[in-house]
Parts: C-alpha cells; structure tokens; sequence
C-alpha cells in the first residue's frame, strides 16, 4: 500500500488524483490532505476516503470544520505549518502531490523537496520561481520528482525508462490555445471573465484555465520543462495542438519523434506518476477514436511571442527572473478575474513589470520570498498606471 499525502486536496488537481485513489485503493490510500478552506468539499473526501490527517490552511476555516458536525473522528486536524512538516515528512507517507496553485504551493512543495520521498508535481509555479534551488534540494535529499502536468509527464513517458537527454534533439511541448484559438491579441480586449474560463478541452482551477487563455501557461510550461528535464530552451518548441491529444514529443538524433497521446483527462498523467515503479494503474478511461482522428498542429501565435521571449530569457538567466515573472502574472490574473482590468491588459501589466524590476544575484529561498512581494508591489503601480 502507497501513502499519500495530497497538498491541493479540495482543487481540480486534487479531484482527479482522488479519483485515482478510488479506483485503485488496494494499492493507494489517502494518508493526508492539505487545502485553504472549502470545507464543503472535505466532508464530500471523507464519504470516500479516511485520511489520518487534515491540514487547513484558513483559521477561520479550520475552527469552522473543528465545530461541524461532518463526522471527522478518525482524522487529526492540523493548522500548524511544523505539523504539516511533520506530516509530509512522516515515516509512512510514499507519496506527495504538490496541487496547490499558484506562489502558494511554493512553501509545501520546498518542504516535500527536503523529505527524500516521491513528489508528484502539478505546482509548476514552484519550479518557475525558484527551480534553481528547488531541483537541487530535492537532489540532495534523494528527493524523487515526477511531472504530472500533462505535457511534462508526457516528456517524461517519452524519454523511456533511462531518463537521458542526451540523444534528444528537440521537444514540442503542445498547447491548446485554449479559449480564444486563432484570435488575434487584437481581438481580445473585451473578452469577458467567462469567455476566458471557458476551457474547451480542459476543467482546471481559475488561475491555470486564464494563463491558458493568454498562452502564459506555456510559458510557464517551457520554464518548467527547462528545469525538470534540464535541458536549454533552444531544445524546445511550443506548439499550437487544438485537439489536445498529443501532449508532447520527444525527437531523437536518430530522427525517431515519440509522442505521448490520450484524450484530455488529468487523471491519465497521475495515474502514470502514481504507478512509477510498479505496473500501471488500471483507471477508467475515454479511449481515442483513432479510426476518426483529426490532429492538427500550428505555429505558437506571433502576436504572443513577447511573452515567450521572456520565457526563453528566465530559461537562460535562472535566478530570480522566474519569480518576477510569475508574480506579474498572478497579480494581473487575478486583478482581470476580480473584474478590474481587460484581458488584454494582463500582458501589459507583465511586460511593464517585468521590465521594471531588477533583480540581484542573491539566489536564495529569503531572496525569492522578497522579490515576490517586490513584483507584487510593482505590479500594483502598474495596475494604477493602466486603468
Ligand atoms: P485549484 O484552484 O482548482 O485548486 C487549488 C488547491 O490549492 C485547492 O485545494 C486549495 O484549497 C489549495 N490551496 C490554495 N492556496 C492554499 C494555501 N495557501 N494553503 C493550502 N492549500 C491551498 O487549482 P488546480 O487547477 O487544481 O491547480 C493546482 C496546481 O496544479 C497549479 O499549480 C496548476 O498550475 C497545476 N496544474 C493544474 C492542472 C489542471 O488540470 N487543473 C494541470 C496542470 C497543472
Ligand atoms: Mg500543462
């Protein structure tokens, strides 16, 4: 039996990796969670699973689950972040998956890092802001990282068994230009919040569905596979797959291109994680219709490549560039999904941060913390600036 501990319980990451579980409880158990707040959603984890353990991020929100009558008898419930270190560090947790979104995840994913354990890794945000430390810690602490973001867990299936780059001579990391496919960067400066959460391929949390939107969650996603597969930026390109089938390709110096393919269903990529070292996890699923199957592959929008420019910079800089980047972006997401600024004003609000901010040399997990919140400030300016 594999114990794991699922930081992201009550999200859409959460939700499938749960799934998964479900389908295979002879082999896995649902040993712990972590989450913010929606307690609603932890009573409808405990109709299926019993977690020994419940870490609530929210004050408010962990007295209000002590003082529900949903039926919790079996499980320890933590606010403590030394206890939720404790936890991920205990003897017998396997696994931890890091879905938590955002900045947020940072702080658990780095605690996962130094436990010498298997990280399942959907928190791509982690390795943008600080994968110059992340990796290595988890190097040091014979810390296993497997991607489960699809189009990494993708790479990662392609790459076969030895896990070596080099005889890889490109990657296609594909995207699925998400809502607003063949839309020109003009066309989308009065789209509505809707529109842009309206994923046609994928269900995700808000903040990834808007970074699909604007294509920054590729960028985000070449910065990543840059630091998990650690290979430079020129070893890959971004491409436009609308159907969302292939997720990535590898290319060998031998010519032979491997594609790893399935209908779009995060639980395709954790159960392949989740089953790393023993035979793959059986899970229902929507088989491809390959007698009617139409895939079309396109050039990453021109209009966007600013953005994948900046990608491209952070992969050959490192340091603390990532951290800007990511912070710009979480500030204008969230600023377009509380209404405030169009959806074309959130490149403007990256790119005038982005350029606004100097970064030092100091690499360190203190320094990453302050430049975030420095981002974060600039970026408000920037807000005032352009509304
Ligand atoms: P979501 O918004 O649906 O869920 C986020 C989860 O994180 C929730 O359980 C929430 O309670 C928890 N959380 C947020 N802040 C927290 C905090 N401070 N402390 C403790 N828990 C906190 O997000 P999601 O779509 O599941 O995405 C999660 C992560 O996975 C993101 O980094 C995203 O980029 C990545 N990812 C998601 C998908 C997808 O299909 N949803 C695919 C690839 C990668
Ligand atoms: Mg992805």
């Amino acid at each position: 039996m594999k114990n794991i501990i699922l930081l992201g319980a009550t999200g859409s990451i959460g939700d499938s990796v749960l799934s998964v579980i479900e389908q295979n409880n002879q082999k896995l158990k649902l040993f712990g969670i972590a989450l913010n707040s929606n307690i609603t959603k932890i009573a409808s984890i405990l109709d299926n699973h019993d977690p020994s353990y419940i870490y609530i991020e929210s004050e408010a929100s962990c007295k209000d689950f002590k003082d529900s009558n949903i039926d919790k008898t079996s499980s320890q419930i933590l606010h403590n972040k030394n206890e939720l270190e404790a936890l991920i560090n205990h003897d017998d947790v396997d696994i931890i998956v890091s879905a938590i979104s955002g900045f947020a995840g940072l702080e658990t994913t780095l605690m996962a890092a130094k436990s010498g354990k298997v990280i399942l890794l959907a928190n791509k945000e982690s390795v943008v802001v600080a994968g110059d430390i992340l990796l290595p810690l988890a190097q040091d602490h014979n810390t296993t990282i497997i991607p489960i973001d699809s189009e990494h867990n993708a790479i990662f299936q392609c790459l076969g068994s030895k896990k070596k780059t080099a005889d890889v001579s490109k990657v296609v990391i594909t995207a699925s230009g998400g809502p607003f496919l063949n839309k020109s960067l003009s066309e989308l400066s009065f789209v509505s919040r809707e529109e842009a959460l309206n994923h046609p391929n994928w269900s995700m949390g808000s903040k990834i569905t808007i970074d699909s939107a604007t294509l920054v969650n590729k960028c985000l996603e070449l910065i990543e596979a840059k630091y998990l597969f650690n290979l430079d930026e020129n070893f890959f390109k971004l491409v436009v797959h609308p159907q969302s089938i292939v997720h990535s390709i590898v290319t060998y110096v031998d010519g032979s291109s491997i594609c790893q393919m399935s209908n779009p269903d995060m639980r395709v990529p954790i159960a392949h994680a989740l089953s790393i070292d023993s035979n793959r996890l059986p899970i229902t699923f929507t088989e491809i219709d390959f007698s009617n199957l139409n895939l079309t592959f396109q050039n990453f929008p021109q209009d966007r490549i600013g953005i994948e420019n900046i990608a491209r910079e952070i992969c050959n800089q490192g340091g603390l560039l990532g951290t800007v980047f990511n912070a710009a972006n979480e500030v204008a997401v969230q600023n377009f999904l509380d209404n405030k600024i169009t959806f074309n004003k959130i490149y403007d609000v990256i790119y005038r941060t982005f350029d606004a901010i100097n970064v030092s040399n100091d690499l360190s997990i203190d320094s990453v913390y302050e430049i975030d919140k420095q981002t974060r400030m600039e970026a408000k300016k920037v807000l005032k600036f352009i509304t």
